[in-house]
């Protein structure tokens, strides 16, 4: 987030939450135009009933937030509260009271120790600088992540900043404002005219969020304009007034997205998009109540194609509010797949849809034919975490040791119902695995995101415990190409081939054996998995020959299995231990080959006669044709090798071809490609009967 000129921001830890940030200031060096929006729930909080006559105002210096205390329904004291702690930042700052705005979030009902905020306050004042990230974390809640961002715009030749600190989770409607949102700028603008603007903004993004229809008691959106850009003030309607509003609309709406996607127990972002509608008043009403249906938002939850639930919606506002809607008439999609038209459902691949229904955003978009009006609503999915969350909320919102709250997604954290079916759904394949050997080829994003490294050990510690025995053959390309970049070595790729000289044989060894290797056992030895580390050198793991020529080329030191040796894996098995393979084999003269690892793996999974074997990527499996086209949900080994020859399957996917071939012919029954990017893909496909990405068998 880039600063504004002239605004100073910090945040610190004051006690009213246990160890973490929970007290913000935001600093203009020079008295600012000041808006504000606020909660219509007429419970509000004091720091709200404070503030609403205060704004729209000129020469405000300082804005004060704490959470973990939302100062609401505290009794008379509360205001008295908010006096003391305006006094106390005035004093330090040397300017008046009134120049002083505050708010608050956290628990409603519960006195707020103003003495705790009074005395942070010296030392927060100290640290004031480019601490925009403190202050952002200081007024989180349940949120998992900050919520931080801004915009330049050139206004009358200066070019001026826009930022946005915000926090959302639980207790977000479409009502009015948000949780609490903080803009500051260095542009020129009049007090009511930043009152115009910044109410127009949010009745076009914040005001189109709902994570659960519930209003808070401390909605805050406040904005303080100071001038320092120069730019000619901002009072009357102009270009430059409009090239203002569009940037802040813009940047709002960023942060309603990001609050949407963080709402309390949300694993996905909702856009609905209602068009076609009579009113703009009927298309913002339908699109929020799209977002905002239980039934919608439980079935995405389930990536569960229930596009019957987002129209009746539909014709549940037009018949009680009155719009002249026609549903019949609407065409629906899901994710650009439409799924209504022309009055009946389409015939739309399900398993395909249910698929993208399990993307991180959800695009929901209902084209009416009653009009021209549009209107976007932001919402989230509807978890068991939700309910969890706010009914169990300490335990299942959990503290890291840095202070953040991460929420605990655990299955301890599930209804005992559902907890119920899952392990009897679960048990079921868990006999299945005794005993079987599972090849898994490790690479891609899976072995770059930290999230999905640990995820992966995980699964893989688990596999084991249930009595699976896995084997891991690892990549490291990407490793390999920054080393020896950084040693000022270009890698030159033939068809998805690196070419190894022998300058950069050692340094592909090191990477792959020396650090991959190893930090993939660490990771897995963390969780008793009992890995093992090996190179194809060891014991002679990977007997293997020079490649010859690949399109007239020489790939230098590159090679290929000629022999796996059985007994020596199969005695870390018969130990009970998980072998971690780097691809690098050995000639008889002792001499290193670099070795594509999905090479090994097939001959791996092969000497073992093992059943499954695994690859882990970064596309959802093998596509019709990449990047975007549809995934092979199922497919024969002839089948895939026609593809090859005919082009659709390309790069480092005919390589894997190749060797899922060369795994079938000896004797492995099942292979699968998966998408490495989503976290648990392998206990995912080995724990569901459909399987996920793409299954490869031999006839
Ligand atoms: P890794 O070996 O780490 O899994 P690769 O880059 O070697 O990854 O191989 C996967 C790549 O193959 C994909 O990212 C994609 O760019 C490419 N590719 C080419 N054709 C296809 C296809 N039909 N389906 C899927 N991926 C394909
Ligand atoms: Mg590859």
């Amino acid at each position: 987030m880039k600063i504004p000129r002239g605004f100073r921001f910090g945040g610190v830890a004051c006690g009213l939450k246990p160890a973490r940030r929970d007290l913000a200031l935001i600093v203009s060096d020079v008295p600012a135009a000041a808006a504000g929006l606020f909660t219509v729930n007429t419970a509000a909080a004091a720091p709200v009933l404070d503030g609403r006559g205060r704004v729209p105002a000129e020469g405000i210096r300082a804005i004060v937030a704490n959470s973990g205390n939302a100062n609401a329904l505290t009794g008379p004291g509360g205001l008295d509260d908010v006096a003391v702690i305006r006094a106390a930042v005035a004093d330090l700052l040397g300017v008046q009271k009134r120049a002083v705005l505050t708010a608050s979030t956290g628990v409603i009902g519960v006195r707020l120790p103003a003495m705790k905020v009074v005395a942070a306050l010296p030392g927060l004042v100290e640290l004031l600088g480019d601490h925009a990230d403190h202050a952002a974390e200081a007024i989180m809640t349940t949120d998992t992540r900050r919520k931080l961002a801004s915009r330049e715009v050139l206004l009358g030749g200066k070019n001026a900043t826009i930022a946005c600190i915000a926090k959302g989770s639980g207790m977000l409607a479409p009502q009015l404002a948000t949780t609490l949102a903080f803009v500051v700028t260095d542009a020129a603008v009049a007090p009511k005219t930043l009152q115009e603007v910044l109410a127009r903004a949010v009745h076009q993004t914040f005001n189109m969020l709902t994570v659960d229809g519930e209003m808070s008691t401390n909605d805050t959106v406040l904005a303080l304009a100071n001038g320092l850009c120069g730019n000619p003030r901002l009072s009357e309607p102009s270009p430059d007034l409009a090239l203002f509003e569009v940037a802040l609309t813009d940047l709002l709406g960023e942060l309603a997205r990001a609050m949407a996607a963080d709402g309390e127990g949300a694993t996905k972002l909702c856009e609905v998009v209602v068009a076609g509608a009579p009113s703009e008043e009927a298309a913002r009403d339908v699109a929020r109540a799209i977002a905002h249906s239980p039934l919608v938002k439980a079935s995405l939850f389930g990536a569960d194609p229930n596009w019957g639930r987002v129209l009746a919606t539909v014709g549940s506002r037009a018949g009680s509010q009155g719009w002249a809607i026609d549903p019949y008439k609407a065409r629906v999609s899901l994710q650009g797949v439409m799924v209504f038209t022309g009055g009946a459902p389409t015939a739309f691949d399900t398993e395909a849809l249910r698929l993208r229904l399990r993307e991180p955003r959800v695009d929901v978009l209902v084209e009416l034919a009653d009009g021209e009006a549009r209107a976007t609503a932001w919402g989230c999915d509807l978890s068991y975490d939700y309910v969890r969350i706010n009914a169990d909320y300490t335990s299942m919102i959990v503290q890291q040791p840095d202070g953040m709250m991460t929420k605990e997604e655990n299955v301890a954290a599930y209804t005992p119902a559902f907890k119920r079916t899952l392990l009897v759904e679960a048990l079921k394949y868990i006999g299945h695995f005794s005993g079987q050997i599972a090849v898994i080829k490790y690479g891609g994003a899976a072995m770059v995101k930290e999230s999905l490294k640990v995820a992966f050990a995980e699964d893989i510690a688990l596999l084991k415990k249930v009595g699976l025995k896995p084997v891991i053959i690892h990549g490291g390309a990407l490793e390999v190409t920054r080393t020896l970049e950084k040693l000022g070595e270009r890698s030159e790729f033939i068809d998805g081939m690196r070419v190894t000289d022998a300058a950069s044989l050692p340094v592909v060894e090191m990477v792959l054996t020396g650090k991959v290797n190893q930090e993939l056992v660490s990771l897995l030895n963390a969780r008793n998995a009992g890995a093992v580390g090996l190179s194809g050198k060891d014991g002679t793991l990977l007997k293997a020959e020079k490649r010859g020529l690949e399109s007239g080329v020489d790939l230098g030191f590159v090679g290929r299995v000629v022999e796996v040796n059985r007994q020596f894996l199969q005695m870390f098995l018969d130990g009970g231990y998980v072998p971690v393979i780097s691809p690098i084999g050995i000639t008889p003269d002792g001499t290193g080959l670099s070795i594509n690892a999905d090479e090994v793996a097939a001959a791996v999974a092969a000497a073992l006669g093992a059943k499954k074997l695994i690859y882990l990527t970064d596309v959802p499996g093998i596509l019709e044709s990449a990047p975007d086209g549809a995934l092979l949900r199922q497919i024969t080994g002839p089948e895939l090798r026609r593809r090859v020859d005919t082009g659709s399957i390309t790069g480092g996917m005919k390589w894997k071809v190749e060797a899922i071939e060369t795994a079938l012919a000896g004797g492995v029954e099942r292979v699968h490609v998966l998408d490495g990017r989503q976290p648990h893909t392998v206990i995912a496909e080995l724990f569901t009967d459909r399987g996920v990405g793409t299954l490869v068998t031999a006839t």
